[in-house]
């Protein structure tokens, strides 16, 4: 063999040696559960989802449409259903309709923790599609049909079943519990989920956990992964709106100048969509590859344990699904785009809105800025419209509250893997930041293929086993809470 040639063998040996060592060194760290007896549930709670989900408790973004009556509705089904709950918590309504309720702990070493759920829910965009009618339908064989079904009413009643349930069976709390229900999570929570954690704040009250939707039981969503698998959320993105606004001069449609203000917009929103955010592996990404690599097949499990030389392999694969894509960048999306109002009539000004995803680690003003840069045209004025946020933090796996949530899901759920994730729409959850570290985005809804569209959309349902199931996940939680020191 010549002297190159055996050298370059030799340095193929020593990689393919490293990437192997490397495979077979990433074991998964997940210890086997016992799974825990399956209690009964009462048969009047599915009586009480089909309640809340006849009471149109919708939100919609024009101001206008609320329909107070339906949340008032709601408030006397919380009084009437939940008596024992009622009776031995404390009670708090925020601007009307959201509510607070605490359960006083008997050991005020333990840190509290919240529970939360919104019971507001999105309009039916498409009433003609649904197979069912989405708020009178109830139960058909054994499936909820419903608006809310997932998101939130199913979690927010699992949570009121599950601590009526523990107090019926005379349970008592050392560790103080909150339960948060908010009634504007759909356009913001600035009423609800924002007015609460704000009161929580001002009474100095720090949380242990906080438990919110955002992340599900998923199968067949995870390229390369078969197994169900608990997906939590441990961050969510930030967003921004940016305005892009062009004036020129305009006039009659028989002499256009040689660029109009349409022209110079329609340029601008395609630059930015040629130049899209550069994409990164994040802290979060890294977690949630370090949770399913080792369950993967081998060429999954090589690129994931070596990502030294295979990151940019990981990204590019990432990037090619839509969900994918939002987890590894701050992700674009013109959403309005206003100009004209003639046909031959050249307007002075056109107008367009840009919606953008925050990635952790970004802020509004690496937007902006980024955004900025990119167009680099002096006569479009680019503001940011209404309020945005930046990404939440991101919340520690490797403390006693994620192992012991991933712990009640692996003894509740067989064959379940669990795995941290970012959560790249927006939750409730962001708002309790300041007050606790501990943040979690989970429900325990399965997801697939056949009924991811569902979620804010149409045939919204979930099984009745599964809402069973639902009441014990967090029924067990509370207990394996305050049995934690
Ligand atoms: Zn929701």
């Amino acid at each position: 063999m010549k002297k190159p040639f055996f050298y370059l063998a030799i340095a193929l040996i020593l990689l393919a040696a490293i990437l192997m060592f490397n495979t077979i060194r990433v074991k998964h760290s997940i210890e086997a559960v016992e799974k825990v007896e399956v209690v009964s549930i009462s048969e009047k709670a599915i009586d009480h989802l089909e309640e809340a989900i006849t009471i149109k408790t919708i939100s919609y973004n024009e101001e206008e449409l609320f329909d107070s009556t339906q949340f008032e509705l709601f408030n006397n089904f919380l009084i009437n259903t939940y008596p024992l709950l009622n009776s031995q918590a404390e009670h708090k309504i925020f601007n009307s309709y959201s509510h607070l309720y605490k359960l006083e702990g008997t050991d005020n070493s333990k840190m509290p923790i919240l529970l939360m759920a919104h019971h507001d829910v999105v309009p039916i965009a498409s009433p003609a599609l649904w197979s069912v009618h989405p708020f009178d339908e109830g139960v058909k064989q054994d499936t909820i049909y419903g608006r809310g079904c997932i998101d939130d009413k199913g979690a927010a009643i699992s949570i009121l079943e599950s601590i009526e349930q523990l107090l019926k069976e005379g349970f008592e709390t050392d560790r103080t519990i909150y339960l948060s229900l908010g009634h504007d999570e759909e356009v913001g929570g600035q009423k609800g989920a924002h007015e609460i954690s704000t009161f929580l704040k001002s009474q100095n009250v720090e949380l242990a956990f906080v438990l919110d939707e955002g992340g599900a039981i998923t199968q067949g969503l995870i390229p390369g992964l078969d197994q169900p698998t608990a997906v939590i959320g441990i961050a969510e993105k930030g967003m921004v709106s940016l305005e892009l606004d062009v004036m020129m001069a305009g006039g009659h449609s028989s002499k256009p100048e040689k660029e109009t203000a349409i022209a110079a917009l329609a340029s601008a929103i395609s630059t930015l969509s040629d130049h899209p955010f550069p994409k990164h592996m994040t802290p979060v990404m890294e977690e949630f590859l370090d949770a399913v690599g080792p369950h993967m097949g081998i060429s999954n499990r090589v690129a994931i344990a070596n990502r030294w030389l295979f990151n940019s392999i990981i990204l590019n694969q990432y990037e090619q699904s839509s969900q994918g894509n939002a987890s590894v960048r701050t992700t674009t999306a013109p959403t309005l785009f206003q100009a004209g109002i003639k046909d031959n009539v050249i307007p002075t000004m056109a107008s367009a809105t840009v919606n953008f995803r925050i990635l952790p680690g970004e802020t509004i003003e690496t937007t902006v800025d980024y955004v900025k840069d990119i167009i680099d045209d002096s006569r479009i004025s680019i503001n940011i419209k209404g309020s945005g946020f930046d990404p939440s933090p991101i919340s520690s796996v490797s403390n006693a509250e994620y192992a012991l949530l991933s712990k009640t899901i692996r003894s509740m759920y067989p064959d379940i893997i669990t795995c941290p994730n970012l959560v790249i729409g927006a939750t409730d959850a962001r708002y309790f930041s300041a007050i606790c570290p501990n943040i979690y985005r989970f429900t325990p809804w399965k997801l697939s293929p056949n009924n991811i569209n569902c979620f804010h959309g149409v045939d919204e349902r979930i099984g009745i086993n599964e809402f069973e199931d639902a009441i014990r996940f967090y029924r067990q939680l509370i207990i394996n809470f305050n049995n934690l020191e």
